[in-house]
């Protein structure tokens, strides 16, 4: 299916421990934030949606409070299976370096259009009134809502 592609063209899965995966069916409603320690830190933020793992890559972390807003940048779909991943990439593999899991959860949408996803986590770290903004190419902005309380 289409939505792997990218994924799967940039791995070799002879020598990487990565989840090859498939879609699945919808209905998932789960979220992973990975602690990507590859050349350059980051964290992966991913959320299980029409199959996949929807994805973005946020240099400096998904914000615990309000106001702070983070570059995310989206990246290839993965497999539902990668939710669980954690372990080494090995050297001159794509995104070599090591996969821990930061956090993890459940996520109700809110609101998805095209450029703009709003979406309640509730995980260990990270819980609350998310928002995914895009703005250009491949880059969107993520940050925690400030909820009106009246
Ligand atoms: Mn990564």
């Amino acid at each position: 299916m289409m939505a792997l592609e990218k994924y799967r063209d940039k791995r070799d899965f002879d020598r990487t421990p990565e989840p090859g995966g498939q879609l699945v069916g919808e209905g998932g409603s789960r979220f992973v934030v990975h602690r990507h320690q590859a050349r350059h830190l980051h964290y992966d933020f991913r959320l299980e949606i029409d199959g996949a793992l929807k994805s973005w890559a946020v240099p400096k972390g998904v914000p615990l409070e309000p106001g702070v807003k983070r570059l995310a940048v989206q990246v290839e779909d993965h497999p539902v299976a990668y939710i669980d991943f954690t372990g080494q990439i090995p050297e001159g593999q794509y995104g070599a370096g090591t996969v821990e899991i930061w956090d993890n959860g459940k996520f109700e949408l809110v609101k998805r259009e095209a450029d703009y996803i709003e979406l309640t986590l509730k995980g260990s770290k990270l819980s609350g009134e998310y928002v995914l903004l895009h703005t250009d190419g491949k880059n969107w902005l993520l940050f925690k809502r400030k909820v009106d309380r009246r």
